[in-house]
């Protein structure tokens, strides 16, 4: 966690300059609350979140009679976090039923779903799990290759057909492998080019209607790259139509963005933001925290 902080902290977030601006005024006019506003919109927070968060605020900190910045700081901290969520059920479903628990991954490329397969092997492993990846994306060549340099560095088998192959035949060897080898969860890289939204849900759509000829799909994790802002939000309302999505995975927190997409991600979706992506190493995967995340908004 205090690596998580370290990481997302940049010095003095313009929310907390914002908010400070707001309460350093003996009166806070409206001009204040826009400006304020206007910082909350440029997070990424999104216009409902933005208002109901400065409707909040306006009243707690007119009621308490807040000019104290610390305590309005904290008053802004927990307003954040209630709107990120703390009560969600963020645990990823990984465990094995009379099947390997399977997992899809999808997401545009390059927003780092490959990546996210291999680190979250490694969680998995660490805790004990056996594990097959299935390297779906028989588009590109290279999309398996890396696939399977995850696999190997990770210890793990990937399952990969031949360029070209039919994308759900490779899904559906993957978990046919993994039933007989009795594996714990079988990991699915899938194909993220987003030609067409209709070829995007044939596509997906049969993978997982292949898988589930052998096995229950547990979990269909979203990719989403934090630094793309407004676009993360765009994309999760294709794949929304596309798939059945049961969690989000925010990567490359460890950059500049700030990862305020998450609210309306959330809410777009109605599913919550289950592990964030802080690095390009194998280690750097971690499951989201509300209370972490708005803390290192603020800092
Ligand atoms: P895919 O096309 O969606 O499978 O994306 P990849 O897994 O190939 O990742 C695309 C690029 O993003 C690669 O250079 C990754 O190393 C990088 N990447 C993925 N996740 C993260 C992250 O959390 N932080 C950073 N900094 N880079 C990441």
């Amino acid at each position: 966690l205090a690596r998580l902080r370290r990481r997302l902290a940049g010095s003095d977030s313009p929310l907390s300059r914002g908010l400070l601006a707001l309460i350093s005024r003996d009166r806070i006019d409206e001009d204040t609350w826009e400006a304020f506003e206007e910082v909350l919109i440029t997070s990424d927070l999104g216009v409902g979140p933005t208002t109901e968060l400065v409707d909040a605020l306006r009243s707690r900190l007119r009621v308490d009679g807040v000019s104290d910045p610390a305590r309005a700081r904290e008053i802004l901290r927990e307003e954040l976090v209630r709107l990120v969520d703390p009560t969600l059920d963020r645990a990823v479903r990984a465990d094995r039923g009379d099947t390997p628990a399977v997992i899809m991954v999808v997401g545009v490329n390059g927003t780092g779903k490959t990546t996210t397969v291999g680190k979250l092997a490694r969680v998995l492993v660490a805790e004990d799990k056996d594990v097959v990846l299935g390297a779906v994306d028989t588009f590109r060549a290279a999309a398996a290759d890396q696939l399977a340099t995850w696999g190997d560095r990770v210890g793990v088998p990937t399952v990969r057909g031949a360029e070209g192959a039919d994308p759900a035949s490779v899904a559906y060897q993957a978990v046919k492998v993994g039933i007989e080898q009795e594996v714990d969860v079988v990991l699915v890289d899938t194909a993220g080019r987003l030609h067409t939204k209709t070829g995007l849900m044939d596509e997906l759509g049969k993978v997982k209607r292949v898988i589930e000829r052998q096995a229950p799909v547990g979990e269909v994790l979203l990719v989403l790259d934090a630094t793309t802002g407004q676009n993360g939000l765009t994309q999760a309302r294709i794949f929304r139509d596309v798939v059945d999505v049961t969690g989000i995975v925010l990567t490359k927190l460890d950059g500049s963005a700030k990862g305020g997409i998450v609210v309306q991600v959330q809410r777009e979706l109605g599913v919550p933001v289950k592990l964030v992506g802080l690095g390009e190493g194998v280690d750097d995967l971690a499951p989201f925290d509300a209370e972490v995340f708005v803390d290192a908004l603020l800092d």
